[in-house]
């Protein structure tokens, strides 16, 4: 029989990569709260509808990455491949459309059918979050700063640069897509099969290409600026005010788009260069059209999400595993009263291990194996006086204790220890 595989894409997270997968959702989730972001989890299959409507029909994600099937019901599901429309449907079916602003913060796999490389996975995960209700300007600029901050408690605001832009209000778009429309047709032959059709349903998709033959053209395409009416200008200006207070540096990209249909004013994307043409590892931007889609009333809001395998791949180390103290009986006797030690270190917040056999040498060996930073040996003398041995395993020293005053003196030695 062949070995089991798993899905092309997809990947499991053991050890060290699941140890940067959580660091990244826990310090995102701890800085969001700082911001009184609060977490939602929504399912990870919705009806179809609710991302074929939001994200726009002719956008990537919906016509050729969506896991899309009909379930034994007969109705058409779908895969999650982004987090913010599910949210809004989470809005909006909770009856939640009143009772704004809502300061969501999400975690969790999402999927998409794409070629996978690095960087780029079919099942991936993301951690996001959607600031529901607020029009200002200085929304926006806090929800940017606090990306930012995310970059920073992981340790990367180094490793990236914050590229910024507006995609202006409806008018303004509608005048910009004109002028689009027109110069792409002029140069219709010379684009890529994909954006023809783009041009037909969403030009302003084609300065997203990732095409060679697109890039040049897009060089030269009309920009939005001399398309802003006098409101987005100012939500602009604005923007980039609140960025200044809030102490968050950007350079202005015109080209930033972004893949998705429900985009308007602000854009934005945090990358890097340390991860090939996947280096995008932040983005988002406002979307103040999406809530009305699923049903609600118009309600502006803003977020963004990241994408945690890029996140992962730049931090510096993974974070450590605590160093475990292994718990040593020698001889059956010993054995009860080291279990009750390891009751009593596990309650006291000490990482604890103790083999189920084996002689002192053995479990000596096994204890190094596994990294312990001590060992709590148990004879037949400490049984009587009811006394054990601790033994820090990095410079060998020993002192018989009480049971009772093992967690106190670990938690001083360990400290100890990370001071030198
Ligand atoms: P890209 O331009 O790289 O395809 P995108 O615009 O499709 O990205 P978003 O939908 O904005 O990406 O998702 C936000 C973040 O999620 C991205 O910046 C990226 O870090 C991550 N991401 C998106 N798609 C994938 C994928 N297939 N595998 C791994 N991470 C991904
Ligand atoms: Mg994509």
């Amino acid at each position: 029989m062949n070995a089991a595989q798993p899905v092309r894409g997809t990947h499991d997270l053991i050890g060290e990569q699941q140890r940067r997968h959580a660091h990244v959702t826990e310090t995102a989730r701890r800085v969001t709260g700082l911001y009184g972001f609060d977490e939602w989890a929504t399912p990870v299959f919705e009806n179809t509808s609710v991302f074929a409507r939001s994200l726009g029909d002719t956008s990537d994600v919906v016509s050729k990455e969506m896991y899309t099937f009909t379930d034994r019901g007969g109705e058409s599901l779908t895969l999650r491949p982004e987090g913010t429309a599910a949210i809004c449907r989470a809005l909006v079916t909770n009856g939640l459309t009143q009772s704004l602003p809502q300061k969501v913060f999400y975690a969790g796999p999402m999927f998409r059918y794409e070629r996978p490389q690095k960087g780029r996975y079919r099942q991936f995960h993301q951690i996001g979050a959607e600031l529901i209700g607020p029009s200002e300007p200085l929304a926006d600029a806090e929800v940017i700063a606090m990306g930012r901050d995310v970059l920073g408690a992981l340790g990367i605001a180094d490793e990236v640069v914050l590229e910024l832009n507006t995609l202006g209000d409806t008018e303004s778009r509608t005048a910009w897509r004109t002028a689009l429309v027109e110069y792409f047709s002029a140069h219709r032959e010379k684009l890529s099969e994909d954006s023809q059709v783009r041009l037909e349903h969403n030009p302003l998709r084609i300065l997203d290409s990732k095409a060679q033959a697109d890039r040049l053209l897009i060089e030269d395409a009309p920009l939005l600026d001399q398309f802003l009416n006098d409101a987005s200008r100012r939500f602009w200006d604005d923007l980039r005010n609140g960025l200044n207070a809030f102490g968050v540096s950007y350079t202005v990209n015109p080209r930033i788009v972004r893949g998705l249909d429900y985009y308007s004013h602000t854009t934005f994307e945090f990358v890097t260069t340390r991860l090939g043409s996947q280096g995008t590892v932040l983005a988002g931007g406002r979307y103040d059209g999406l809530v009305e889609e699923m049903g609600g009333p118009a309600t502006p809001a803003i977020g963004w999400a990241g994408g945690i395998e890029r996140l992962g791949m730049l931090l510096e180390a993974p974070p450590e595993v605590v160093a475990p103290v292994a718990v040593i009986p020698q001889g059956n006797e010993a054995e009860h009263r080291a279990v009750q030690v390891l009751t009593l270190l596990r309650s006291a917040g000490v990482r604890a291990e103790m083999a189920w056999r084996g002689n002192l040498k053995k479990r000596m060996e096994r204890a190094n194996k596994a990294g312990a930073s001590h060992a709590v040996i148990i004879g037949e003398t400490e049984l009587a006086k009811g006394t054990v041995q601790l033994r820090n395993l990095s410079d060998g020293l020993q002192q018989e204790v009480r049971p009772d005053d093992l967690a106190s003196l670990l938690s001083h030695s360990k400290k100890a220890e990370q001071n030198t």
